[in-house]
């Protein structure tokens, strides 16, 4: 089930660092597993600073326990899910349109959306005369999604026709997920038109300012990304990513920008300041986080220095 990365996935580096005094508790989804808490932990890159989560489950068992909905527990959809869904792109309209970018005008584009859930996210695209395309394994949201949304689902990228290429690729908080990310960049790069964008939204430690981040992290999850590991991963695939911000959705998420070009992103890789802005990070002290005054701290984590 678990299976042990000997190399980074970014970098190719064998230097890791582990990261024990950062201690994810409870998961219940490792518990779930039957695996104990101490069975995977969270490592950085010396060389590249990429943090990630190793041993972790293998490929074919993370997909197939997508594929049977285990990721939501149930074949519920809930109202929420779909509300929730409805807004990714939506609401960040707005961060397109600094960028030049008028999604809302957009028509006759091919448009994917690569771990899409139910669908909802793009549909709007899809009502307004736009090819849609949607990635997704689990087979409950897809039966969902198919009864009410006018995207196209497939279950990996294999089975959308090879000729395809988009105008715009969206992703939104799965490549945190999936066992390695250079198969999403790879496709990515080879099915962008030359000037499409890709929109790929994670989870980051930076800046978060309330628990939400670190509690959400669990066994299903491999990577903790920032704008300087995830641009590393754009360039190494010929994409460069041309913009980016951090907003707070729930806690703190980052939203980057991307074409293809042969530019790179020079950003900072010094292994031991992205630690130090990790460690200070997640020790903050409660009342120094936004949005929970008077909560008392959970020990949902745990920093040993
Ligand atoms: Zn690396």
């Amino acid at each position: 089930m678990l299976i042990t990365l000997d190399k980074c996935q970014l970098c190719g580096s064998k230097d890791f660092l582990g990261l024990n005094g950062i201690v994810l508790k409870p998961d219940k989804r490792k518990a779930n597993l039957n695996l104990r808490d101490e069975d995977t932990g969270w490592y950085m890159c010396q060389a590249c600073s990429f943090i990630f989560q190793n041993p972790r489950l293998s490929r074919a068992y993370i997909e197939e326990y997508y594929a049977r909905s285990d990721y939501h527990e149930g074949r519920e959809i809930s109202e929420g899910q779909i509300g929730h869904t409805l807004i990714q792109l939506a609401r960040l309209e707005l961060f397109l349109a600094m960028n030049g970018i008028n999604i809302g005008a957009t028509r006759g584009a091919t448009c994917l959306d690569y771990g899409c859930g139910i669908g909802a996210a793009l549909n709007f695209m899809a009502e307004r005369g736009n090819e849609v395309w949607g990635v997704e394994l689990d087979r409950h949201e897809v039966e969902f999604g198919r009864k009410h949304y006018k995207i196209k689902f497939a279950s990996t990228p294999d089975e959308i026709p090879k000729e395809t290429r988009f105008d715009f690729i969206f992703t939104h908080h799965c490549l945190e997920h999936v066992f390695d990310p250079n198969d999403f960049f790879a496709y990515a790069a080879r099915a962008l038109k030359p000037g499409g964008i890709l929109m790929a939204t994670v989870p980051s430690w930076r800046y978060s300012n309330t628990m939400n981040f670190i509690n959400g992290f669990d066994i299903s999850d491999n990577s903790m990304f920032d704008h300087v590991s995830l641009s590393g991963f754009m360039n190494k695939h010929g994409l460069f990513q041309f913009s980016h911000m951090y907003q707070n959705n729930d806690d703190w998420e980052l939203v980057t920008l991307a074409r293809k070009s042969p530019r790179k992103n020079y950003y900072g890789i010094n292994h031991q300041e992205t630690l130090a802005e990790l460690y200070s990070n997640v020790s903050k002290r409660h009342s120094e986080r936004l949005g929970e005054p008077g909560v008392p701290a959970r020990d949902s984590f745990i920093v040993r220095m």
